[in-house]
């Protein structure tokens, strides 16, 4: 090692204990919360991705667009818990749902709510012919693919790389460039008619589709997970064009862009509808519901009246008649519809470009090398110096990000995921929210030097384990 780099090195483990010791000593309750988790819940939380070193936060309370951990600090909350709570913590409308709907029980079959849900949707979004309501993201993607499947007669899923559709198998491969599985337990023939490619490259898909077989192209409008690039009109249009040749449905997994880019999601964002489409997160506003809508015809699949000798598709979910979910939805949808008409999507976009160009400014006045991807009202910052594509991007060093996000925390921010930093804005955060935001990125980068942890990261000086 040089004299250089063992310097920088040494700075970064002397920031690095600096960012933790803050952090350990704001939040002991969220370390005794965490070793008694752990005695009982796998990994001392509920899912793989709420975990963070040295160990995650707890909450005890929320409201608006602020959470309140279990040691009493207050957090400007740009997580919202990945991305439902689009109108915000405890929105009025829907907390009234949820309990005016209590005298239905929590499950109840077919709840006339269920076709209220529905025709607010396909008001909201006419391109939704019909809809089958179900419980999470997951399960309304694995289902947009078995209709498919039904519907063309055909085996194989185009899915891209760096796109992420939940937790089925079939699709959690290809979510980084190596196009490997994520994580252990998934066999390979699980995926066997999973086509990787990369998004945008319209020769590959034109290849793909030509080699025939292929029921469906799936894609996520964002690309959120491999790191907020999104899509362009054309490439979409292309892709739907492509698509219609060769008789294959197109679905939009609008988990995350469904009524977050607009009422009508990607669809209105990019001027492309797909035949399917998945709706989970904003849908329920932070209640269990997800939907996979489109084209009749394609729907008709689940249908129980068949021509003789016809199968159905099966669809069944214990708990798809679930009422907070569905009278959540109903609430949400409606505020939607209303913030539509009275410019609050605007509002809320231009707060984000806002946010954008605020970091972006704060990062460059320091010198500290950062890209932030914006898209309507998500954003994402890479910590790097490396150009910004998905294949440079997904291979950056973790650990500044991780400091970053940490060092946000001992601020009272709250970003989502700590390797990713991507940033959820809510139809209630202010102006005065996004200034704080800047403020305290702006104190963290003057606290701490960065850029000199992102150039040690690039060297490949202080890699750290916590
Ligand atoms: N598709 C996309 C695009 C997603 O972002 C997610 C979740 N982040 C899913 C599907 C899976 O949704 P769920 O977690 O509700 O199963």
């Amino acid at each position: 090692m040089t004299s250089a780099v063992a310097a920088r090195a040494a700075d970064v483990e002397a920031i690095r204990r600096q960012i933790l010791a803050v952090y350990r000593e704001r939040t002991p309750r969220s370390a005794a919360e965490f070793a008694r988790a752990a005695e009982v819940l796998a990994g001392g939380t509920t899912g793989n991705l709420r975990h963070f070193d040295p160990y995650p936060l707890y909450f005890r309370s929320c409201g608006g667009t602020r959470m309140v951990d279990v040691d009493g600090h207050a957090y400007i909350d740009c997580f919202l818990c990945n991305g439902p709570l689009l109108l915000g913590h405890r929105h009025p409308a829907v907390e009234a749902a949820i309990v005016g709907r209590a005298t239905l029980g929590s499950i109840v079959v077919n709840p006339p709510l269920a076709a209220d849900l529905a025709h607010a949707i396909r008001d909201a979004v006419p391109f939704a012919e019909r809809i089958r309501f179900l419980n999470s993201g997951t399960e309304a993607v694995l289902t947009a693919a078995r209709l498919a499947r039904a519907f063309t007669g055909r085996e194989k899923v185009v899915k891209f790389l760096g796109h992420y559709h939940g937790q089925d198998d079939q699709f959690l491969v290809g979510l980084d460039p190596s196009g490997l599985p994520l994580g252990a337990g998934i066999p390979t023939n699980a995926y066997a008619a999973s086509v990787l490619l990369r998004y945008g490259d319209f020769e590959a898909l034109e290849k793909a589709l030509a080699a025939g077989n292929v029921a469906a192209v799936i894609l996520d409008p964002a690309m959120h997970s491999g790191g907020l690039w999104g899509s362009s009109p054309e490439y979409l249009a292309a892709a739907k064009e492509l698509t219609r040749s060769h008789g294959t449905v197109l679905i939009f997994d609008e988990v995350i862009t469904g009524f977050r880019l607009g009422l009508q999601g990607a669809q209105e964002y990019y001027g492309v509808t797909p035949d399917l489409a998945t709706y989970a997160k904003a849908l329920g506003a932070g209640e269990k519901i997800a939907a996979v809508a489109g084209r009749e015809e394609i729907l008709r699949g689940l249908y129980p009246d068949r021509p003789a000798g016809a199968q159905a598709v099966f669809q069944s979910g214990t708990g798809n008649d679930g009422t907070a979910g569905l009278a959540a939805g109903l609430a949400a949808v409606t505020s939607y519809r209303k913030l539509a008409r009275d410019g609050g999507y605007r509002a809320l976009f231009a707060r984000s470009e806002n946010l954008a160009e605020g970091l972006r400014a704060a990062f460059a006045r320091r010198g500290v090398p950062a890209h932030v991807n914006q898209l309507g009202p998500m954003l994402q910052i890479f910590l790097t110096e490396a150009p910004a594509t998905f294949e440079s991007c997904a291979g950056i060093s973790a650990w500044p990000n991780e400091l970053f996000y940490l060092a946000l925390i001992n601020e009272g921010v709250l970003l989502s995921l700590p390797t990713s930093n991507h940033v959820y804005l809510s139809f209630a955060h202010t102006d005065a929210d996004i200034a704080e935001i800047v403020a305290k990125t702006a104190t963290v980068l003057d606290r701490y030097d960065f850029g000199a942890l992102v150039r040690a990261a690039t060297s490949g000086a202080g890699r750290v384990a916590h």
